[in-house]
């Protein structure tokens, strides 16, 4: 028995979509779909997987531009991001409109079943993942992490050896590295991040090597 999972690039800003399945009950979760979903449900059906619910980190459209389509190809719950995010949601038909000429699908707005907040517990079969908030990137911006298998999915919070770009609005330079060294850091070593864009990485190479933000 063990968590699987696969990256699947999506949107012309190659963002990491998650999907997390747990191998004895083949339950499957995605998190951040930012587009593509007609291949990830194609990817999910050929894998014989039970979609179970979609958990999102924030609301950038890189993130969450798949997922109106998605739920027309399956209806699932949607969870995340926290509230604080709702101001990009409520912009989300606007910003896929106007990023149509960078390659973006165009989504309409959308609420989530549900929000989230700092210290609920997301569920993945036999999997339990914390919610952590990590504002800074954008306010509502959470995080996955799941203690037993040692794996935090982090989004635009920390990359390898960079962090979040806080250069929106709303966005917050010090919250951000506040909260990577206060919730982040503090998890072991060999905890693998996997983060909304490019490679992966680890809390401890990015405690050693992270130039933005060391322990
Ligand atoms: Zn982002
Ligand atoms: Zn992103």
């Amino acid at each position: 028995m063990a968590l699987h999972l696969t990256i699947i690039p999506v949107t012309p800003y190659e963002q990491n979509c998650t999907l997390l399945w747990d191998d004895e009950s083949n339950d499957a979760v995605l998190t951040d779909v930012g587009g593509n979903a007609p291949e990830i449900w194609q990817y999910i059906q050929d894998n014989h997987l039970n979609l179970k619910e979609i958990w999102l980190t924030h609301g950038h459209l890189d993130h969450v531009g798949g997922v109106v389509k998605m739920c027309e190809l399956i209806d699932v719950p949607v969870m995340g991001p926290h509230e604080d995010d709702l101001f990009l949601l409520e912009d989300l038909a606007n910003k896929t409109r106007e990023y149509a000429k960078y390659g973006f699908e165009f989504s309409p707005n959308f609420l989530p079943t549900r929000w989230l907040q700092e210290g609920e517990q997301l569920k993945l079969g036999n999997y339990v993942f914390d919610v952590l908030h990590i504002p800074g990137h954008t306010p509502g911006h959470v995080v996955f992490y799941c203690a037993s298998e040692k794996l935090l999915i982090a989004g635009d919070t920390l990359f390898k050896e960079s962090v979040g770009r806080t250069d929106f609005p709303r966005s917050n330079t010090q919250d951000l590295l506040n909260a990577i060294r206060t919730k982040l850091y503090v998890l072991p070593d060999d905890v693998v991040v996997i983060p909304g864009h490019r490679d992966t990485t680890t809390i401890g190479h990015e405690k050693q090597h992270n130039p933005h933000v060391r322990a």
